[in-house]
């Protein structure tokens, strides 16, 4: 074989091959280093540049690229979702994304049960799409909503109901490839095959048959192996067989291959019906041994999965407001003592009772087993569904732990026979425990491949540790007849231990196959043939050369900078991490690449992917170009890394909706990060006039709404389609939006009104009559100068239920002694501030809201806020600016206003008699509304209207995100957003009431589906 090109050589090429591949073909191209460094990376600890990033538009183009790579020397990497955790996806090459182009279905063949797909099919799209058939392909891996079948097919994966369906090996049919020689080949049943195919097979059949007794001797007799190729198909070795009839299928030598021997061009794919009826058993386990024990006696009951959730992980799901409610459902007890493991025992069929039957024996076996009553039984398919997610979200739970160490995949899939299962996981805990570390142990108990990930710091000592593990990790799969690579594939991490598996004679067996498929090297190199050491650190993301810049950041990062203790993952004092960047970092290193963002499921993150498909405008892409500034890989000359141009380029469609800071699993908060990003770019390029108008909107509306006439007058500007032009010529804001209505009436001018709700802390803290305390409510700027009609329903609804109401409005002298506000007598969150970069500003303004709040909250007064934008501002930004314990307490106590209702409601104290609805009630959540779970109040206090039988829309971000929407080069994916769900379901309903609380979303709806959205205390005043 060639030897590769040495990654200067490759650079040489870049130009010439981005040349050629934009002139030659239809598809998109990127060769600058921040693109480049987007697609570095996949959920491994590796990091390797390519030579340049292909997202082609047909297949043609794939090829044309091929045969372009080959005579340049480039290697190719095809790349899905990047979702790998062992490196495979990584490498110096053209790396080819068929993720946003190459996702179709080619062939449904109902009558045969299969499907032909392109490779970019991301999984649960396919499922979507088969679910009206009563099909699925159910390879369930736990990234579904990510993995593409073509990186499935590569790394031959496998589900958490592997026991019944087999992994990817069982269940592909045929492969159509492109041949490095740029010859398309189909991979099929071998006795039919012919061509490139035929002669391929035909020579791996000569090596396997002389290799007859080797494999035998070599191969693990365990379902889950996936190291190496599978020369094996022609003498199978698998606990499955790999087809039904005993035939050899050719696309198996491919599947496992990870990108090295062909390029996928389409797969055909085994379907099977979809289960009618599923239960779930939940044994909880005071003995982790016990538990790993049970697995084998488990099995012969015939269930569908047996998948282990171990006691470090059931207390992180608890700790985490996403996942502890639905943890507990499978909790014996949640008041005692958390169980050291529990297996989820799933049995599926057609017939429900027989299932329930099924139930009953693993009960029974329980008893036999010395654990009566230890089953949390679960016949409903919404509880079970519920706690599968938790599981899935298993590693991403795990690596939620702030500091530099992290739980490294290396070790984590090693398959063993059941029966020595809960020896060797005994034995390898007392591994982790002489090297300083320990492992957290879940997933597939039912075949022996439990994923475990020993904390490690790769900047420090990790590889030494991670060599020393490996050594006796292999030594203990050797003593139990396992397999070291189970199921993720072998990639950089485990590439060197395939000789280590197979020994001299299969390894030399698999460098001839390679050979013979793609003799020049081109297919993805270093990986399965030739791999590098597991521990060199060139190859390594955090390397212990990694430096990052100083710098001061905006925000208080202090949370993030902090180190933790691998064995009890307690984190030091905030502020110790030695975070160059002040903890900014350490955050943006928070994202391991697991890919969770890239998904189109009912909940929001991230919004701008959804649209787009590009990974610069996902999360994922957002936190790898951060990490590159900040470490000054970014190449940026003499501008701040933060506030560059590349930062600026990712930064400039996230809608800060802060889905990611609540569906991250670990938490990366991109929301926050892009202030970060506003605040040094425009100290570097300076404010827009159109900032300084959203940015300074709260102090110049009452200068508007005072002088008579001007709101008239300016309301032109929606009626005038020549201004509103000039206005986007001149300020950059779209001329195809209409602009909130100014008003002279607004809800200051009602000085007595005002007045009379002015309460002291003291004077709210006093139950009136009715034994209610008083609240604070916020008259924010939008709510009081364009939609007054809001605060003035608010006001009713809550006097109505009995509460006494102070609106806080600036007192004179508190008025003089600030200088940021001095136009306006009315408090302000800020929110215009940041959204314009301006931090100083948003804190100086914020500050004397928090001041002024404190004291009502130390009284436990509850501060009502109707415009999420504003009200989350005082919850979330406002513990990030230095505040202190006055901003944490006013934090706890800032709610919606639904929130306040529905929880007054849940303790019966709310005294709201609603009339009966005359029209259904769609409900729309304002996303930061979604990222502080305050969407369920709002249901529920919507169904104490009577018959208004409230429905939720199922949507992502509304696409106007403040004055995102507004501005002129963001009108086009603004809508986008709006129509992936949003409008469509309005439209679909129209004798609905439509309830928004964010004033950027009635806009929206406004705009776009031409309807009138009310705010939720609108829809109450107007049933009182
Ligand atoms: C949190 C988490 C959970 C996971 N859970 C599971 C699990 O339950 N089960 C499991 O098996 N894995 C799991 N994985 C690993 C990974 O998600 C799966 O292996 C997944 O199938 C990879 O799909 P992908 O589209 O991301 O592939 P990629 O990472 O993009 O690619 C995988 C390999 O396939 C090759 N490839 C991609 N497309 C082609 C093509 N067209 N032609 C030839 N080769 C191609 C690539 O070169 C690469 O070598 C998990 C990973 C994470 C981060
Ligand atoms: S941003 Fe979060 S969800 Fe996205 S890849 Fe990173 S860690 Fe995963
Ligand atoms: S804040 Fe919203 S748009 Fe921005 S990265 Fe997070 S999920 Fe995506």
């Amino acid at each position: 074989m060639n030897k590769p090109l040495e990654l200067k050589e490759l650079i040489i090429h870049k130009e010439q091959l981005a040349k050629r591949l934009r002139q030659e073909t239809s598809g998109e191209v990127m060769t600058d280093i921040a693109s480049r460094g987007r697609y570095a990376t996949d959920a491994s600890i590796y990091q390797a540049m390519p030579v340049a990033v292909f997202m082609p538009k047909t297949a043609e183009d794939i090829a044309s690229a091929i045969q372009i790579a080959a005579e340049l020397k480039v290697p190719v990497l095809a790349r899905g979702g990047g979702t790998s955790q062992c490196g495979q996806t990584t490498g110096a090459a053209l790396v080819i994304d068929n993720s946003k182009y190459f996702r179709s279905t080619v062939d449904l063949n109902l009558d045969k049960g299969t499907i032909d797909v392109e490779p970019g099919m991301v999984l649960d799209h396919l499922n979507a799409s088969l679910k009206q058939h009563g099909l699925w392909f159910p390879v369930d891996v736990s990234t579904a909503g990510q993995a593409t079948i073509g990186g499935m097919a590569g790394n031959n994966s496998c589900g958490s109901r592997s026991i019944a369906y087999g992994n990817m090996v069982h269940n592909v049919l045929g492969i159509d490839a492109w041949l490095a020689n740029g010859q398309i080949a189909q991979f099929g049943n071998y006795a039919n095959s012919s061509g490139a195919a035929k002669q391929l097979g035909d020579f791996v059949k000569g090596l396997a048959d002389k290799l007859h007794p080797e494999i035998e001797a070599h191969f693990p007799k365990v379902l889950r192996r996936v190291a190496g190729y599978n020369l094996d198909v022609f003498h199978p070795q698998s606990e499955l067989p790999y087809t039904q009839d005993g035939s050899v299928n050719l696309s198996h030598l491919l599947v496992g291959s990870e990108g090295t021997l062909a390029y996928f061009k389409s797969l055909q794919l085994k379907l099977a019906p979809l289960p009618q009826h599923k239960v779930l058993g939940v044994v909880n386990f005071a003995s982790f041994f016990k538990a790993m024990d049970s697995a084998q006696h488990i099995v012969k009951l015939g269930p569908t999965a047996v998948e282990l959730v171990d006691r470090t992980m059931i207390d992180l799901a608890r700790s985490n407001p996403s996942f502890k409610k639905t943890i507990e459902t499978a909790l014996i007890n949640p008041h005692s003592q958390t169980p050291e493991a529990i297996l989820l025992v799933e049995f599926s069929g057609e017939s429900h009772a027989t299932l329930l039957d099924k139930l009953k024996s693993l009960q029974d076996l329980m008893g036999d087993l010395g654990l009566p009553g230890s089953v949390v039984p679960m016949s409903d398919a919404g509880p079970q569904k519920n706690l599968w997610e938790v599981r899935k979200a298993g590693l991403n739970i795990m690596m939620s732990l702030k500091g530099d160490g992290k739980p490294v995949s290396f070790i984590e899939d090693c398959a063993v026979p059941l029966e020595s299962l809960a020896e060797y996981t005994e034995a390898l805990t007392d591994v982790f425990a002489k090297y300083g570390s320990r492992g957290t142990w879940y997933a597939h108990a039912s075949v022996g491949t439990l994923h475990v990930r020993p904390i490690l710091d790769m900047r420090r000592d990790g590889a030494a540790k991670m060599r020393a593990v490996a050594e006796e990790a292999s030594e203990l799969v050797r003593k139990y007849k396992g397999a070291y690579s189970g199921e993720h594939g072998d990639g950089l991490c485990r590439g060197e231990w395939i000789s280590w598996q197979f020994g001299p004679k299969i390894t030399e067996a698999l460098t001839e196959i390679k050979n013979a498929f793609d003799s020049k090297g081109l297919f993805n190199p270093g990986k399965i043939i030739d791999p590098p050491k597991m521990d060199d650190s060139s190859y390594f993301r955090y390397p212990p050369s990694y430096k990052v810049i100083p710098l001061l950041p905006a925000l208080d990062w202090s949370a993030w900078n902090v180190q933790n203790n691998p064995v009890t993952e307690e984190t030091s004092a905030p502020g110790t991490g030695g975070d160059p960047a002040m903890g900014l970092a350490k955050a943006v290193e928070m994202c391991n690449n697991n890919g969770h963002c890239r998904k189109f499921d009912a909940e929001v993150m991230c919004p701008s992917y959804r649209v787009t498909r590009d990974e610069k405008h996902l999360t994922r892409g957002r936190a790898n170009t951060l990490r590159l500034a900040l470490s000054n890989q970014l190449d940026v000359k003499d501008e701040s890394p933060l506030g560059s141009d590349s930062v600026k380029d990712v930064m400039e469609l996230c809608v800060s909706c802060k889905a990611c800071r609540r569906e991250c699993p670990t938490g990366v908060d991109m929301a926050k990060m892009k202030i970060e990003f506003l605040a040094a770019y425009k100290k570097r390029v300076g404010h827009s006039l159109r900032d300084l108008v959203v940015a300074y909107l709260p102090n110049y509306a009452s200068i508007i709404s005072n002088i008579p006439g001007l709101p008239t007058l300016l309301n032109l500007r929606n009626h005038i389609a020549p201004i509103a032009k000039l206005q986007e010529w001149l300020m950059g804001i779209s001329a195809q939006r209409s602009l909130p209505t100014w008003r002279s009436r607004t809800f200051w001018s009602n000085k007595k009104q005002i007045t009379a709700h002015h309460f002291t802390p003291d004077q709210l803290n006093t139950p009136n009559q009715q034994g209610n305390k008083g609240v604070v409510l916020l008259a924010d700027t939008f709510n009081a100068y364009f939609e007054n009609q809001n605060l003035q329903a608010a006001l009713r609804v809550l006097k109505e239920a009995g509460y006494r109401v102070h609106i806080p409005q600036k007192n004179n002298s508190e008025n003089k002694t600030k200088t940021t506000n001095t136009c306006s007598k009315e408090f302000c969150c800020g929110r215009t501030y940041l959204a314009s970069g301006m931090v100083d500003q948003a804190k100086e303004t914020l500050g004397e809201l928090v001041d002024h709040l404190a004291p009502y909250a130390e009284k436990d007064i509850p501060i009502i806020g109707l415009e999420p934008s504003c009200l989350f501002t005082l919850k979330d930004e406002a513990l990030v600016m230095g505040f202190g314990e006055r901003a944490i307490t006013v934090s706890k106590h800032a709610q919606l206003l639904e929130e306040f209702l529905a929880s007054e409601a849940k303790v019966g104290k709310l005294n709201l008699n609603l009339k009966a609805a005359t029209r259904p009630i769609l409900f729309h959540g304002h996303c930061h509304q979604k990222s502080f779970a305050a969407v369920t109040p709002a249901m529920e206090l919507l169904k104490l209207i009577p018959g208004g039988e409230p429905k939720l829309i199922e949507s992502s971000c509304c696409g106007m995100a403040g004055s995102f929407g507004y501005e002129a080069e963001h009108i086009v994916v603004s809508k986008q957003m709006a129509e992936l769900s949003l409008l469509p379901t309005i439209r679909k309903s129209p004798d609905s009431w439509v309830v928004a609380d964010g004033t950027s979303c009635r806009h929206q709806i406004h705009d776009g589906a031409q309807r009138d959205a009310v705010h939720i205390a609108q829809i109450l005043a107007a049933h009182l």
